[in-house]
Parts: structure tokens; C-alpha cells; sequence
């Protein structure tokens, strides 16, 4: 199992030292060059000779285009994390080329851009920078921005090609194409797999795998931890179970109520497996199982077919216990943490914990209206107790304690004691909004979730 861990960590380290390595890259390559000034036209001259002439409309003023090179878009990602930086080429040439990967990225297709802007660019100053491949179609894309009344947007004139080209982080989808799954299971360590969801919110091509899908392989039966976002999802993953195993799924455990959590219940229950989660968690799909449906319906469209919400067949409140031949698995409730109903499975044999969305790594975690910020930081004193030598996360690769707790409880921490400082000071929530969070801007989520991050825990806070 040790030798498993530590090809597993030589893999994680080895990433880590690559993205290292490229920010690293950026920073030596981020000589910046003087932005060329907007040239404004002067308006054209008017001058009537005669009356019988038509009269020339002076044109109003009009911006020129500034293009940026590759380094003043380095020096510009690496100083403000406010940027919107679209790719405005097609999502297949995405897939097949990758795109900038920097935490201000964001695609939008050219000929949506009208439409979709004002999602990113919250208002008309917002520094935009757009780019293609080959820079023939953002000059034009930048132009639609301008006449809309965007004033501050520049064009990354090198395009993709020649930011990849030149070894700069490029992201690549690491979607498993043939599968609904975002990826295929993976062992984590000896008779532990886990298939890691995309570090991003729930989209139809994430199929609402966005969290990390586990299982455990015991002489007696397969359990398996989170029922998955649909059934077609949760059927995907039976497939590939029967593929390492000849084992039954006896047990599906869920870790919260969360859509990908639960979605997939109906198919495991349609296979004989028992639904266990606590109890909390049950309530809340009697409550809002419906809302959570059509939430995720809305999304998933057709890939919603055959999901049914189910309740629980099992629920449990502080700790619940099973050895399924041989192997102890204990299941608990060891505090509130993103949500009041978050479980975790342990595996004393393994010091192995799968922390359910108590523990996140490589993404931004989210912060709910009823998250209790300061319950989750004291939560985490009870997994840093159990000392884990493996994490299964709720989101983002397996890894170790230090790993998660940097991507959990520090970011916990630090928004705690800012927020905090604020208060004393009697600060709004503007202040809150303007709160430095530009250390975690390449987190996965970060874009989406940073401002609501601080707005509600401010929020929380202010009412302490
Ligand atoms: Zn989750």
C-alpha cells in the first residue's frame, strides 16, 4: 500500500513541480513592454463651402485597438486578477488545442460574445482581453466589445499558438471522451478506487461529475462512496467496477445531499445495493429532492434519463460502522463543515480518509448560504486528529493532509480573519468584495466563486 502512496505522491509531486515550473516561467518571462496608447481619431473636419453640399456628419470619436504581445499579457495576468481573459475561438478547437490556462480564462465563442459578456465583464471598465489562435478573428471580437461600450479591452495579437508555442500553461481537457464519466476510476491505494471529478461547477459536458466517485473493494462486497449526478453516471461507474471486480455493490454511501451526490441513488438501489447517508441528509431530500432534480435536469438535459431522487435505505447520526470481510469501514459525522450534513468514511487499516466535501484540493471550495465558516475550521481540528496518510477529497486528486488543509482550512482561515478585521472596523461588503484573494486565482473554481466566497461570509459574520 506504502509503495502504491508513494508512486502516487512521486505522480502528484511531479505535477506540482511542473506548475511550479511554469509559474515560475511566467514570472522570468513577465518583462513588461509599454501597452501602445489608444490612439483616438480625431473626428473628421466639417467645413461647409456652400449650403446647397450635404452636410457631413462628423463620426464619433473611436478607440483603437491596443494589441498586447505574449509578455504584456503575462505582466497583465500576473498583476490583476480582475481581468477577463475570453478565447473566443469554438469549444472543439478548445478540446483538440487546449487554452490558456491561467485562473482568468474563460471561453466565449465569438458569435456568442453579445449574449454571454456581461456573465464575466460585471461592468464596462472591466479590463478584457481577448484572443484566438491566429489572431483573425479577435481583433473583430474586441471591435463587437468596443462598440458595445466595453472601454477597456485590449487584444492578445500573438494568439494561442504562439502562447503554446512558447511553452506557456496551456489547459487540456482531461475528459475521458467515450465515457460519461469526467474520467475513469483510478486505484487510489490497494483495493481503493477513486474516478476524479472535473474541478469545475456541474456542466452538461462534466455530465454533473464534478465530484470525486469512490469505491471500496472488500472479500465480501464493493461499497461505494456517492451515488454519482444522474443514473446513466452512476451506471458508468458499475461498468467499470465489474471491470476490476466480480464483487457485488452492497452499500452506496452518500456525503451529503448534494445533487452529485445523491442523483444516482435509484440505479444502485435497482441493483440490490443499500443507500446509506446521515440523517440530516434525508431530510433534505424530502425537503428540496425535487428542487435538486430539476436544478440538475436543467443542466444534464437528456443525460437526466432514468434519475429518479430516492431516499435513503440507512441513515445514521454521529458514527456507523461496517466490516465487510475483513475491512472496517466507519462512517461519521465529526462536525459541520461546507455543509451541515457533510460525512466522512475512514479506513483505520489504511489510514486512509475519503472526506467527502469536508476536504478540497486544486479547486476554490464553495461557501453555501448555510455554511458555518467557523464550524468548519473546528471540524478540521477532528481530521487533522485522525491524521491521515491518504485523502480521497470531495473534490480535486487524491493527495495528502498538508495538501488538503492548505486548499481547505488555510483558505478557511485566512477569509475568517479578513473578514473578521473588517468587521472590527465596521467595513461593507464592498470591502469584503475587495478583499486580496489574488494568491488562489489558478485554483479551479476561483472565477466562479471568489466574490460569493466573501460576500457570504461577510454575511454570516456581520450577524455573529
Ligand atoms: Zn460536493
Amino acid at each position: 500500500m506504502l509503495r502504491y502512496f508513494l508512486m502516487m505522491s512521486a505522480v502528484f509531486i511531479l505535477t506540482s513541480a511542473q506548475a511550479d515550473f511554469s509559474d515560475w516561467f511566467l514570472q522570468s518571462k513577465g518583462v513588461a513592454k509599454p501597452i501602445k496608447e489608444a490612439i483616438i481619431k480625431p473626428a473628421k473636419e466639417v467645413v461647409s463651402k456652400s449650403i446647397t453640399k450635404p452636410i457631413v456628419k462628423p463620426e464619433p470619436p473611436t478607440a483603437q485597438l491596443v494589441d498586447i504581445d505574449t509578455d504584456e499579457l503575462i505582466r497583465i495576468l500576473d498583476t490583476d486578477p480582475s481581468v477577463v481573459l475570453i478565447d473566443v475561438r469554438a469549444p472543439f478547437e478548445i478540446k483538440h488545442t487546449g487554452t490558456i490556462k491561467r485562473g482568468q480564462n474563460v471561453n466565449i465563442m465569438r458569435g456568442w460574445l453579445e449574449f454571454q459578456i456581461s456573465d464575466y465583464a460585471l461592468s464596462k471598465d472591466t479590463p478584457i482581453v481577448v484572443y484566438c489562435g491566429l489572431n483573425f478573428r479577435s481583433p473583430l471580437a474586441a471591435k463587437t466589445l468596443m462598440e458595445m461600450g466595453y472601454s477597456n479591452v485590449k487584444n492578445y495579437a500573438d494568439g494561442f499558438m504562439t502562447w503554446k508555442k512558447r511553452l506557456n500553461p496551456v489547459k487540456v481537457s482531461d475528459h475521458v471522451p467515450e465515457s460519461i464519466l469526467y474520467r475513469k476510476p483510478v486505484k487510489v491505494v490497494k483495493n481503493v478506487y477513486s474516478a476524479i471529478g472535473a474541478t469545475q461547477p456541474p456542466t452538461y459536458e462534466n455530465s454533473n461529475h464534478n465530484n470525486n466517485l469512490s469505491f471500496i473493494v472488500t472479500t465480501n462486497g464493493v461499497l461505494v462512496f456517492n451515488a454519482g449526478g444522474n443514473y446513466l453516471v452512476a451506471k458508468a461507474m458499475h461498468e467499470e467496477i465489474k471491470k476490476i471486480t466480480n464483487q457485488k455493490v452492497k452499500y452506496v454511501v452518500l456525503e451529503n445531499s448534494q445533487g452529485h451526490a445523491i442523483l444516482g441513488a435509484n440505479y444502485w438501489q435497482q441493483q440490490g445495493a443499500v443507500i446509506i447517508a446521515h440523517t440530516e441528509t434525508d431530510k433534505e431530500i424530502k425537503r428540496i429532492g425535487k428542487e435538486i432534480y430539476l436544478r440538475a435536469s436543467s443542466v444534464q438535459k437528456d443525460k437526466i434519463i432514468g434519475t429518479k431522487v430516492i431516499r435513503p435505505d440507512v441513515v445514521f447520526d454521529k458514527q456507523f460502522n461496517l466490516t465487510m470481510g475483513g475491512t472496517k469501514i466507519e462512517l461519521m459525522h465529526i462536525g459541520a463543515s461546507h455543509s451541515p450534513d457533510d460525512i466522512q468514511l475512514w479506513l483505520p487499516q489504511k489510514k486512509l480518509l475519503i472526506s467527502g466535501d469536508t476536504a478540497f484540493n486544486e479547486r476554490l471550495l464553495p461557501i453555501f448560504k448555510h455554511t458555518n465558516i467557523k464550524a468548519w475550521i473546528k471540524t478540521w481540528d477532528k481530521i487533522e486528529a485522525l491524521a491521515p496518510e491518504v485523502v480521497i477529497p470531495g473534490h480535486g486528486k487524491p493527495t495528502d493532509l498538508a495538501t488538503v488543509t492548505k486548499f481547505t482550512k488555510d483558505y478557511l482561515q485566512y477569509m475568517y480573519d479578513q473578514v473578521q478585521n473588517l468587521i472590527d472596523e465596521d467595513g461593507s461588503l464592498t470591502d469584503a468584495y475587495n478583499i486580496d484573494q489574488s494568491a488562489y486565482r489558478d485554483w479551479g473554481t476561483y472565477r466562479e466563486l471568489h466574490r460569493q466566497n466573501a460576500e457570504r461570509i461577510f454575511r454570516y459574520m456581520e450577524f455573529e
